[in-house]
């Protein structure tokens, strides 16, 4: 018997639930092949635990190459160009056909298209950049730290929200606070958007009790060693800039023809499809329209990436198969927002209900933050 050939492109979260799931369901009649580029996975939320040095680099990276005595083939390359006619997917080397394809290769950073970005601004994007800030930021004496967003979208709409509020713990338990000022520069109308504006008023609220400055609506145009420059003509100077590059979707995504006017993947909110039959597109390099929502498009965060992920494999088995259900995505999200002092807030909802989103805001306690820790650990055990 022939067997139905996956692939898999992308080993970070999405690529991961995908591939473990279709080769539980599908042991025998599919071969699932995961591409990535890393030899090992890393967990993005552990990154501001990263940056103040309460975790350390292995513990938030496991090796990709144990997916192998699952019988997931795993393949260490660079996808390089996807062709959706003849269906097969290139890398460096070689390339390999494919029956069915879910494309989940998140998004690259972009911080040369704004100048001054990449030259003069931290942030905790990638493990690198995350270890180099918290060198930065250990050996910092005082001054104005800008913190914010250069474009939207971007991921885990909560993270840099969660950066300054640890940054006012950080410098207040070091006695340092007075020394240091805080300010947040946004393109966005309020934080957390996608969550409704009563959940924004809570986070803002919470900034302002931490006497976090808040500058909203302003877009990043220029960089400077010790200013920032926003479109409306206005400026902050700064001594430590941290900000979120511009994402854009991967090349071999853009160079298929497969990205729309968001300048990313359209797929159906339910089944992840894209308009390629057999072709998925997962997570964060997915454009998911929400009109009932709070903003035009989901936003980008691991807990969609998993959920998806999960549906998408369920589909492939049932139609490989023939046998169980097909599920649709029901648009849940949630997430933790760490606010110092041993606490997190969390987010959690149907981002996509009707007639709108359903969503629920818990203020900051100790419980939060524990369920975050074994959220840390059930990422860094179960799929491995
Ligand atoms: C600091 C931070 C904190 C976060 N906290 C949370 C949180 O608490 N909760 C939450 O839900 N989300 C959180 N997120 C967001 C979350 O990490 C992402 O939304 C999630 O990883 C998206 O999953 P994905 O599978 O779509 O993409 P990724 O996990 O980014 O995986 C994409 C993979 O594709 C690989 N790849 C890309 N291009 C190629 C190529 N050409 N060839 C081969 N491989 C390639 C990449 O190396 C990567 O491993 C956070 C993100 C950050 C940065």
């Amino acid at each position: 018997m022939v067997s139905t050939r996956i692939l898999v492109l992308g080993g970070g979260v999405g690529g991961l639930v995908a591939s473990n799931l279709l080769k539980e369901k599908l042991a025998a009649e599919a071969k699932v092949t995961l591409i990535e580029r890393k030899k090992v996975f890393q967990f993005p939320p552990s990154y501001s635990w990263l940056m103040l040095g309460l975790r350390k680099p292995e513990q938030v990276q496991k090796d990709l190459g144990s997916l192998k005595k699952k019988g997931i083939d795993v393949v260490t390359d660079e996808v390089t160009s996807i062709d959706l006619g003849e269906k097969h997917v290139k890398m460096t080397k070689r390339y390999l056909p494919y029956d069915y394809l879910i494309i989940v290769l998140g998004a690259e950073y972009v911080a040369e298209t704004i100048p001054g970005l990449s030259q003069y601004a931290h942030h905790i994007y990638d493990l690198e950049s995350t270890l180099r800030f918290k060198d930065t930021i250990s050996k910092f004496s005082g001054g104005t730290i800008a913190i914010g967003i250069a474009r939207t979208p971007f991921k885990c709409p909560a993270a840099p929200y969660e950066v300054a509020l640890l940054l006012d713990d950080y410098f207040t338990r070091k006695g340092m606070r007075v020394k240091v000022k805080l300010e947040f520069f946004t393109p966005e109308g309020m934080p957390l958007p996608a969550a409704g504006p009563e959940i924004g008023g809570k986070v803002s609220e919470l900034l302002k009790s931490r006497k976090i400055e808040y500058h909203s609506k302003v877009k990043l145009t220029e960089v400077g060693q010790n200013s920032l420059r926003f479109e409306d003509g206005s400026t902050i100077a700064y001594d430590l800039l941290f900000c979120v590059p511009p994402h854009s979707a991967p090349k071999p995504v853009i160079d298929a023809g497969l990205t729309d006017q968001t300048g990313w993947i359209p797929a159906d909110p339910e089944t992840l499809e894209t308009k390629h039959k057999g072709v998925y597109a997962v997570g964060d390099v997915a454009s998911i329209s929400t009109p009932n929502g709070y903003v035009p498009y989901l936003p980008k965060a691991g807990v969609f990436a998993h959920g998806q992920a999960e549906v998408v494999a369920n589909n492939i088995a049932f139609e490989v198969k023939g046998k169980g259900k097909a599920k649709v995505w029901d648009g849940h999200g949630s997430c933790f927002l760490e606010v110092g002092q041993g606490k997190s807030a969390f987010v959690k909802g149907i981002f996509t209900a009707k007639p709108r989103p359903e969503i629920e805001f818990h203020m900051p306690n100790r419980i939060w933050h524990m369920q975050k820790v074994l959220f840390e650990k059930y990422w860094m055990r179960h799929w491995f």
